[in-house]
Order: C-alpha cells, then sequence, then structure tokens
C-alpha cells in the first residue's frame, strides 16, 4: 500500500497527533455542529463501485478557513465473508484511519465525531474529499483483508446531512436493541478490546452484555463477529472464568486477561462498579459517572454537555482526571448504553442497600437525561436532577430532600467529629529509605524511584485521631 501520490504522509506514526485552533483550517463535526456521524454498512458487491468516492457539499478547497462544517462519512463494503455484525467493528476503525494522515485529528464516534484538518495539511495540498476518501479505502482494504471492495460517501451540506443522519442514528439503536435483550447470565464468553492503546497503553475494556464498551460503538454481539473473523486481533475472545463476586461482576478470567493486556498494571476489576477496582477509561467514553460526595451519590454527564456538572466542573476537565487507562474510583467511563443495563453500577448501590445504579443518581445534563429517559425507572424519572433544577450543592440537597430521593435515606447524621489533636513546630521527619512505583511505564510495575536517606520538612506536624464511632447511617 502507498500514499507516495497523496501530498501528506500516512501512517500510524501519527496517530496522537493534536491541531489545536491555531492550527486548524477546518473543523467537521463537532459539539458545535448539529449534525454529524459516520457509518459503516456492509453491502451487496454488485452494489458497490470499489475505490470510489462521493462528496454531498462544499469540497475542503471550498471550507473558509477557521470555519466548521457538518460531516457525515459513510464507508460502505462488500466481501464474502462480510456480516452486518462486523459494521461497527470497522466503524470504529475510522477513528483510527482517520488519525493515520498527517493533518487530521479525529476524536470520538458515531453521532459525536469531531475531526480537525490542519493549516499546513491544506498548505501541503491536501485539500479534497477525494484524496481523504482515497486513503480510508486504502487502509480499510489493506488493514481489513476481508474488505473486497470500499466506497466512501462524504457529506458536507447541511440539508443534504439530515437524510443519512437520520439513518446512521436508526442504525445505531437497532445495534443497541438487540444488544439490550441480552445479559451476562445468557452467555458463557466475553470479550475484549485494546484498540484504544495507542492513547491509553494500560486500557483494556471487557465487553459483556451488559457492559458494552464505553466508547458505545462495541456490543457484544460485535465483538464476538469481529472475534471470530480475526482472533488476535485487538478484539479477542475472554472466558469469564469462575464468578468471585456476582454483585460486583469479579470473574477469574476477566482479571487474568486485563493483567495480561494492561502489561500487568490492572489486575482486578469490578464490571458494575464506579467506586472500587472500576473498570478502565481510555478517552473515548460517552459519558462520565461521577461521585458526588457532599449528596453521596452519583452524577452523569455526556459529551454534549455544554456546559459544567454540578460538581462544577466540565465534561472535559473531567475527561482527563477520568481517562488515561487508570482504576479512577468515583470518576468510571461509561456508554450511554450500559446505563439501560440491569447491572448499572449495582455493587456502588448495594453498598448503600440500594438495588440499581440509577438509584444512586442524584444528577444527569437534560441533555443526556432526556436521551436516556426511557432507560429511567419511571418512579426515579422526576428525582433526578438537572441543570435546570439545581445549580450548587445546596440547592440539589433540598431538591433531593423535596422529592424524597431513594439516596436521601442514605445521609449520614451530621455529627462533630471528635478527635484528639497533638501539634509539633517545625517538624524534621527522618524519612529513612523510601520507595514509590511510577505505574505505566516500562510494563510490568513499571520504574521504581528510591529515595535514600531522604528527610522531609514540615511547618508543623498534627496528628489527629478520629473516633470513627460517631459515624451512623441510616439505612433505608
Ligand atoms: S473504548 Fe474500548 S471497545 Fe471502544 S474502541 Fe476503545 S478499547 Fe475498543
Amino acid at each position: 500500500m502507498s500514499f507516495s501520490d497523496m501530498p501528506v504522509d500516512v501512517g500510524p506514526v501519527y496517530e496522537g497527533e493534536r491541531i489545536r485552533s491555531k492550527q486548524m483550517y477546518v473543523e467537521l463535526g463537532g459539539p458545535k455542529i448539529e449534525h454529524h456521524f459516520e457509518l459503516v454498512k456492509v453491502r451487496e458487491p454488485g452494489d458497490i463501485e470499489d475505490g470510489k468516492v462521493n462528496l454531498v457539499g462544499p469540497d475542503l478547497s471550498d471550507m473558509e478557513e477557521g470555519s466548521r462544517h457538518p460531516i457525515g462519512i459513510l464507508v460502505e463494503c462488500a466481501g464474502e465473508e462480510l456480516e452486518e455484525d462486523l459494521e461497527a467493528v470497522f466503524e470504529r476503525r475510522v477513528h483510527e484511519f482517520c488519525n493515520f494522515i498527517n493533518g487530521v485529528m479525529h476524536l470520538n464516534q458515531r453521532y459525536t465525531n469531531w475531526l480537525r484538518v490542519s493549516k499546513k495539511a491544506i498548505e501541503k495540498g491536501f485539500n479534497s474529499f477525494e484524496q481523504f476518501g482515497t486513503i480510508l479505502i486504502r487502509l480499510f482494504k489493506a488493514e481489513l483483508p476481508i474488505i473486497e471492495k470500499c466506497q466512501v460517501s462524504f457529506y458536507t451540506d447541511k440539508d443534504a446531512i439530515e437524510e443519512p443522519y437520520e439513518m446512521a442514528m436508526s442504525t445505531y439503536e437497532k445495534r443497541d436493541e438487540r444488544a439490550r435483550g441480552l445479559h451476562d447470565s445468557d452467555v458463557d464468553m466475553f470479550y475484549g478490546c485494546v484498540l484504544c492503546q495507542s492513547f491509553a497503553p494500560t486500557h483494556v475494556c471487557t465487553i459483556t452484555p451488559d457492559r458494552t464498551s464505553l466508547c458505545g460503538s462495541i456490543n457484544w454481539f460485535d465483538a464476538r463477529a469481529a472475534a471470530k473473523v480475526d482472533p488476535k486481533g485487538p478484539i479477542y475472545a475472554v472466558e469469564p472464568g469462575e464468578c468471585l463476586n456476582e454483585l460486583a461482576g469479579e470473574y477469574t478470567g476477566v482479571n487474568e486477561v486485563t493483567k495480561k493486556r494492561s502489561l500487568g498494571e490492572v489486575d482486578k476489576v469490578y464490571l458494575y462498579s464506579g467506586m472500587e477496582w472500576p473498570h478502565t477509561s481510555c478517552g473515548c467514553f460517552e459519558a462520565i459517572d461521577f461521585y458526588i460526595p457532599e449528596v453521596n451519590g452519583h452524577g452523569i454527564i455526556d459529551r454534549n454537555a455544554d456546559h459544567k456538572a454540578i460538581n462544577g466542573l466540565a465534561f472535559s476537565t473531567m475527561a482527563n482526571q477520568t481517562g488515561g487507562g487508570k482504576q479512577m474510583p468515583g470518576f468510571n467511563g461509561i456508554s450511554l448504553q450500559y446505563i439501560s443495563s440491569p447491572k448499572f453500577q449495582q455493587y456502588d448501590a448495594a453498598q448503600d442497600g440500594l438495588e440499581h445504579g440509577l438509584e444512586q443518581t442524584v444528577w444527569m445534563n437534560s441533555g443526556l437525561k432526556e436521551r436516556v429517559k426511557e432507560f429511567i425507572p419511571e418512579e426515579l424519572r422526576d428525582l433526578i436532577a438537572t441543570e435546570k433544577d439545581a445549580s450548587d450543592m445546596e440547592e440539589l440537597k433540598a431538591f433531593l430532600e423535596e422529592k424524597n430521593h431513594p439516596i436521601v435515606s442514605t445521609w449520614e447524621e451530621e455529627e462533630e467529629e471528635e478527635y484528639e489533636e497533638y501539634e509539633e513546630e517545625g517538624a524534621m521527619i527522618p524519612m529513612g529509605t523510601q520507595q514509590m512505583t511510577v505505574p505505566g511505564v516500562g510494563g510490568g510495575g513499571g520504574f521504581r524511584i528510591i529515595l535514600k536517606n531522604c528527610k522531609v520538612h514540615a511547618e508543623s506536624l498534627i496528628i489527629k485521631r478520629i473516633d470513627t464511632k460517631k459515624k451512623r447511617r441510616k439505612k433505608k
């Protein structure tokens, strides 16, 4: 496969390239544009003209510097071994292949896709969707040899994109609906995915019927189809093994595979918890489930929210905390489909005597709540606040009390903690030899840094003894 006829280089080395607003020539899709999507469809061979690129709307060369446009990317492919279940898996590769192009940045997936083309790429002559589509077609056919024929269509016109956008949305819903009918107890095989390790090297997705991948793009059926055609590829089968904790969703097989695939970084995962041994998050999650200590509840914000969450943090700020392939108790990247699962964060809910994760959900951004409202049990629907009901913690507490949200029954009675305090001025504490591990570097346990004969200087040393007996919980 050669790209020598292209004005820009193409290859995996450019994955991870960031194009900041000052470097950007044009933005396609993203949160400020109403309609955008990417979709892969399997077609009959006779319905495809191999190598053809269609464009409906203005070309890159017609777009003004600094402008934003709708973008629809429809990849149609055919091949003797292709089946519909592979569409979502191929679709996830659009992200990777776009990022192979020097001067193109692609984020997210499905209807949240967001691309930027750099000024430098345009200056070099990368100024047409014909070039863009030709690169995608060559990559799809080279990286996925079971694709025999491939054509790509781009939609950049604001009116013409509406019809294919609706077709894409109904395809996503059809896939999700099918997956909602299946549960973890119905299957004897789970699947894993490490496609995002190019961005988050220790991130390992476990895909089960009840826990769709956090990017929302790959459900259990899709992963099964991908593992069947390419068992040694980035999506693979995971024998669940022994169930160690049914409530938490802890399996020996998942722990073992996660440890191996995360290079020893993560060796224990609770599939149904965001608080203890949570599933790692890369950066592609559709939403973040976050703990709100002030009310002992959880909030969920999706990436379309254009305002701050109830904790005062924007999605992008929390995403930095959540992503990167680490286990971050209290910040968990999730798919919207997982919210519909009967197992949704059930372990965390059970710690407070509640049955389902949505019983501890106290806040969602209104756009997300509208989107997932059919998954929220009717009796809870009005009890979950949005930015329209509460703008700070005091208003949230008042809202929850007024609605008698189930979380109110878990609130601790406020009592002053008693403690003994000992303070010494200017303490100098000899620490001897201290060790710390820098995780995620060099595989295994990373590097170990040893500080020999170190001393820590503190202006004062305070020792507190907290009387924990004073803490009481009112349970339901
Ligand atoms: S989020 Fe998970 S399932 Fe989705 S592409 Fe990344 S690793 Fe694969």
